[in-house]
């Protein structure tokens, strides 16, 4: 939407203020005029390294960076730092180590205490309601140049920022599932359902669809409970749970069925969700004919996974691959979660789907290797990389890390093998 001029605003996490005019945008967008209402000044930020995503990765990678002496700046489009887990009011699962029995808003309250802690005071600084959106190629050749717009208040500034290094902690997209209906109000992503009920305690429906038996449908199918919303079931197209038992458990004994190869058809209604077909599926997942069953609900919840955000990534041109265990399109790197453009870093689920708890290691690794190559602390950073390395290594053990091992060995095969 337009909002106060500003073009391109996602409103979904735009703040409601008195008097603010939105209006409908139905075309590309102009560039925003310089007017009274939305002083528009550009300035620009020379730093050491800039840090998109104040997620777990992002701000873990602002620590380490900012311990080793280098200058940050973390930038994130959200009003507060924490990305994903300012919606996560469940305790981590994994080990204690990683937090595991901590709820997510506590380790984002953590983190963010660190952040503002003095010793950062001259080294991090952060911006938050701003989005980096787009890389400029200038003659400068040891650095590089983003656009960042601001918009506090809507009052839009644009920043050039001007930086040595740059690592993307930017988190991923919920994907999608096509079927007639899909863009009815009150078809939602799980990550919207988990924002309006945890962030701004305000119940999605009366009665949900739940599609997906991952972590995430598990999570968030049980925290809807816990709203007093009812969750009709659970539809899980894979022949088996693929989230923890521990989690499929505690639906099950509240009596919300969850049907394994079974999927959505279509969801029916004049302008909002009034219910929903769901259909059982054959061993090569095709629906069986006759088995469709209506569900009546007002809500649907779509869990179906997450796909890593890598546009500015592939905007600057580092190598690409297509690795599904990783969920898409992924930005080959080494195991200093280096690209393959000089100086550029990438950590957490933009570099591929895991968990909060490895992207906090890795967004370690990203920002002491980081420093390191600009000639900060060079020694005590890569002593430092080698411990979060074997961190790494010990947490993706074992059977739950075996599709994300996987994914990365796929990742540094492919990265060792580039021309
Ligand atoms: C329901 C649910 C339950 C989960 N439970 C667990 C659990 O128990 N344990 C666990 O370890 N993990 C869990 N996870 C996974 C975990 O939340 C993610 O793996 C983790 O948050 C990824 O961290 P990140 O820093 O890579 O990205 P994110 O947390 O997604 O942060 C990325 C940030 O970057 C910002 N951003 C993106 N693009 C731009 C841009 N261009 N400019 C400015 N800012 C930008 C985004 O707005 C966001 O704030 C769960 C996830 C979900 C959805």
């Amino acid at each position: 939407m337009e909002v106060n001029g500003i073009p391109n605003v996602r409103t979904c996490i735009a703040p409601l203020l008195e008097g603010v005019a939105v209006r409908m945008q139905d075309r590309l967008a102009s560039w925003p005029q310089n007017n009274t209402d939305n002083a528009f000044v550009s300035t620009v930020q020379d730093i050491d390294i800039l840090i998109v995503g104040a997620g777990p990765a992002g701000m873990e990678a602002a620590l380490q960076a900012a311990t080793f002496g280098a200058s940050v700046l973390l930038v994130d489009e959200n009003q507060r730092v924490g990305g994903q887990l300012i919606k996560q009011t469940h305790k981590f699962f994994g080990s204690k180590e990683e937090k595991a029995g901590t709820r997510g808003i506590s380790i984002a309250k953590d983190l963010e205490d660190q952040l503002c802690d003095d010793r950062f005071k001259d080294k991090i600084d952060v911006l938050l309601d701003a989005t980096v959106f787009g890389f400029y190629e200038d003659d400068t050749e040891d650095r590089y140049t983003f656009g960042v717009i601001s918009r506090k208040e809507y009052k839009s500034r644009l920043i050039k920022v001007v930086c040595r290094s740059v690592i993307f902690t930017v988190g991923a997209m919920e994907n999608m599932l096509l079927f007639p209906g899909n863009d009815l109000p009150g078809v939602y992503g799980a990550g919207a359902v988990q924002t309006l009920m945890n962030v701004y305690g305000v119940k999605p429906g009366e009665r949900v669809l739940m599609v997906g038996a991952g972590n995430v449908g598990l999570i968030v199918g049980y925290q809807l409970l816990q709203a007093g919303i009812k969750v009709d079931r659970v539809v899980e197209a894979a022949p088996t749970i693929g989230g923890y038992h521990v989690h499929a458990a505690k639906l099950r004994r509240c009596s919300v069925p969850i049907y394994t190869r079974h999927s959505i058809k279509e969801v029916f209604g004049a302008d909002c969700v009034k219910g929903a077909v769901v259909v059982e599926l054959d061993d090569h997942w095709n629906p069986i004919q006759g088995s469709e069953e209506i569900v009546t609900c007002d809500t649907v919840c779509l869990a179906v996974g997450l796909t890593p955000s890598t546009r500015l990534l592939e905007q600057i041109g580092v190598d690409m691959a297509l690795v599904p265990e990783a969920g898409g399109y992924i930005a080959l790197h080494d195991e200093r979660m280096q690209t393959s453009v000089p100086r550029v870093y990438v950590a957490g689920d933009s570099s591929g789907i895991e968990e909060a708890s490895t992207a906090m290691i890795e967004g370690k690794i990203a920002g002491a290797m980081a420093a390191k190559q600009l000639g900060y602390q060079q020694e005590k950073a890569q002593t430092a990389y080698e411990g979060f390395l074997k961190e790494l290594k010990r947490l993706r053990a074992g059977p739950f890390g075996a599709k994300p091992r996987d994914a990365k060995q796929r990742i540094q095969r492919l990265w060792r093998k580039r021309p």
